[in-house]
């Protein structure tokens, strides 16, 4: 009983800090940004190449106006897609993270109403063909949601709180949160590559190595590293079509309920149960192989399912991601080939 208290204390405590965090580090990130940016476009585009000092043009440093306004322009364009991605991630992760709206505190499994599954042919069920119920929210989870212990909220296509996006990354961010990574890595890789070439050519030419310089230059390797290998991980699980939780729970077998009646009790995939939700809506219950991903489309429309189908869905942060529009009947994400051929 002491050891689960203390569990519990420590869990409180990881989950506060995550909070703390997920407000800092979003400060500390706009803080690197507007040092890059006096570094970048004050100190090296304006003071270096444009205007060079006169001890700079005794060291053979003369101006070169075309080379600091290219570097510029290039500069407000990867800052503008980065800023413009991020202030879109953050308006979602506020406004609209995906949370399945709380149940009554008086419903149970027996008595919660079940009329939103009775929308989809299929959807995902324990082995009786009830939905997965959440004892937190007093609600059933539709398909591919988790209950959020920093929130303490039951969240649709939930993949992690990341406190340096500021929030959650589920279903409604999910694509957004690619594109600040993608535009992250960008920006950084730039400022890195700018400052590190300017700074190697001041160390040969004035023997001079600049305080502020090396700081940014630190900061854009440790974001650029960052950025990189989430974006590398993230694009890979978009390709399997897995959120960061689900890569956990690999391997898992999921129970499906299907809606109407089974031709066969004979074969190896014979339905476990059968439920009745509604006098119209009878479901038998299957259940997938470990193996099986119930929602791999295959890379291409994996990725499509998530980012869009047009070349400017896929680089501009507007649209929402197609699988958040939930309007198929058959289940509320489009399912892999092998639930398709349960089904059959
Ligand atoms: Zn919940």
């Amino acid at each position: 009983m002491a050891i689960r208290g203390e569990e519990e204390r420590q869990s409180a405590l990881e989950i506060g800090t995550s909070r703390v965090l997920a407000v800092l580090l979003p400060l500390f990130e706009i803080a690197a940004i507007a040092h890059a940016t006096y570094v970048v476009v004050y100190l090296i585009c304006v003071a270096y190449l444009m205007h060079p000092s006169s001890s700079l043009r005794e060291d053979g440093i003369l101006p070169r106006n075309s080379t600091g306004v290219g570097l510029l322009f290039l500069y407000c364009l990867f800052l503008f897609l980065f800023l413009v991605t991020y202030m879109r991630l953050l308006q979602v992760i506020w406004t609209d993270p995906g949370v399945v709206p709380l149940g009554d505190p008086s419903w149970d499994k027996r008595s919660a109403p079940t009329k939103y599954f009775e929308q989809y042919d299929s959807y995902i069920c324990d082995h009786t063909g009830m939905p997965i119920w959440c004892e937190e929210c007093h609600n059933w989870k539709p398909d591919r949601t988790h209950h959020d212990s920093h929130t303490g909220r039951c969240i649709r296509k939930m993949d992690h709180f990341c406190p340096w996006a500021g929030g959650i990354i589920s279903e409604t961010t999910f694509k957004f949160f690619i594109q600040f990574l993608f535009y992250g890595f960008v920006y950084t890789g730039y400022l890195l590559g700018v400052i590190a070439y300017f700074l190697a050519e001041s160390s040969r030419m004035a023997n001079l190595r600049p305080v502020h310089w090396i700081v940014a230059l630190a900061f854009a390797a440790l974001f650029f590293l960052f950025t990189f290998g989430m974006f590398m991980t993230t694009f890979y699980n978009l390709s399997l079509n897995y959120t960061t939780v689900e890569v956990m729970q690999r391997g898992r077998i999921h129970h499906i309920a299907m809606h109407g009646k089974p031709r066969t009790t004979s074969t190896p995939t014979s339905p476990l149960s059968e439920v009745t939700l509604s006098p119209s809506r009878t479901y038998f219950v299957v259940e997938t192989d470990g193996t099986d991903h119930p929602w791999d489309l295959g890379p291409a429309a994996n990725m499509k399912s998530v980012m869009g189908h047009s070349i400017l869905e896929w680089l501009i942060p507007l649209k929402m991601s197609p699988c958040a529009s939930h309007t198929n009947a058959v289940g509320e994400f489009e399912w892999a080939h092998s639930v398709r051929a349960l089904r059959r």
